[in-house]
């Protein structure tokens, strides 16, 4: 039997509690635990990393010094990444992925959300890195050239949760809405990230009916209250948007209202912890509170990518107060799954 106490994240806020765990169950209550204590802290279920690339985790390991510039690093089709990526073997790209599926799930994050780059043969790289180290994920793909293929499309959308997007500025807009279509139809995720260098026209944006943006960071207050108005949550990576010298208007997002989720975006830049996109945050701007910034990495994320049954059963991660780091983490008893069903 194992006792957790301290402020327990419930979906309506922060309750001064314990959360006992005895052969795989979990029970919660108020006030001081009655026994003794493993771990004190903040604690949650099981984290949610919104947006994420584990397929460029292999890149940390072979260029040290990495550009500072997005065009050159990560812009599809001739950023460094992107060849990187074409040159890579299938199992030096999946051991990558594993290093960083391994390190979210140690770090308590058992859900998370990859924008896959690489075609079809992308996603099963993915799925390959899955079957070693289980976590449930909600997989968008994308076409392997910056092109449209009605079949490759179909298999695309077959195979995963839906197409994740580099940005308007690198597709010609009508091959864009001829995907999304593709994607609506069948009922599936579609996203992109939307004015991160450079600010992008919102309405060609909001034309495609993303179901959510990623980053944001030069959008204006009219783009975003356009966007607050369609409901459409933004995936902030506070740590990516830093190594590019970029940094969002937190306090405008807040002020506008948008729904704020977090992510870490490029494995290769920043580790995928989300707790340490919190950290940043906190650090760096005096927008949001930290019940806020750890239900956009819990209950916000699994709400909106529909995640079933999420809680405490499925797992609890203790977070320490101070270094905002995971202290204690268990899996509960059946969170695993090989991904999402699609
Ligand atoms: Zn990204």
């Amino acid at each position: 039997m194992i006792y957790l106490e301290g402020k327990v994240l419930e979906k309506e806020g922060f309750v001064h509690g314990y959360v006992k765990l005895v052969n795989g169950n979990i029970e919660v209550g108020k006030g001081k635990a009655p026994g003794e204590v493993l771990a004190r802290g903040y604690i949650l279920p099981y984290l949610i990393n919104s947006h994420v690339h584990t397929g460029d985790t292999f890149i940390k390991k072979k260029i040290k010094n990495l550009p500072r510039d997005i065009e050159k690093l990560v812009a599809p089709p001739h950023g460094i990444k992107h060849r990187l990526l074409s040159r890579a073997s299938k199992k030096e790209i999946v051991e990558g992925m594993k290093e960083s599926l391994k390190m979210m799930k140690n770090r308590g994050v058992f859900a998370f959300c990859d924008f896959r780059e690489g075609g079809v043969e992308g996603v099963y790289l993915l799925k390959d890195a899955l079957r070693d180290v289980h976590l449930n994920a909600i997989i968008l793909s994308r076409p392997s050239c910056i092109s449209y293929d009605r079949e490759e499309i179909k298999k695309l959308l077959d195979v995963s949760n839906g197409i994740g997007i580099s940005s308007i500025s690198d597709w010609d807009i009508n091959i864009l809405k001829k995907i999304s279509a593709d994607t609506k139809r069948r009922g599936k995720l579609f996203s992109l990230h939307a004015s991160e260098r450079i600010r992008e026209d919102i309405d060609l944006i909001l034309d495609l009916k993303p179901d959510f943006l990623v980053h944001m960071v030069k959008a204006e207050k009219g783009d975003l209250e356009m966007v607050r108005d369609e409901d459409i949550p933004v995936v902030l990576c506070p740590r990516s948007n830093a190594f590019f010298g970029l940094k969002t208007d937190y306090d405008l997002m807040k002020k506008v209202g948008i729904k704020v989720l977090l992510g870490t975006d490029n494995c290769m830049i920043a580790e995928p912890d989300v707790l340490a996109e919190v950290k940043w945050v906190l650090k760096n701007c005096k927008a949001y509170s930290i019940e806020e910034l750890l239900k956009a990495v819990s209950y916000d994320a699994a709400e909106f990518f529909g995640i079933k049954d999420y809680g405490f059963e499925k797992g609890v991660v203790v977070v320490d107060t101070k270094s905002l780091k995971p202290i204690f983490v268990s899996s509960g008893k059946d969170h695993e799954s090989k991904g999402s069903d699609v």
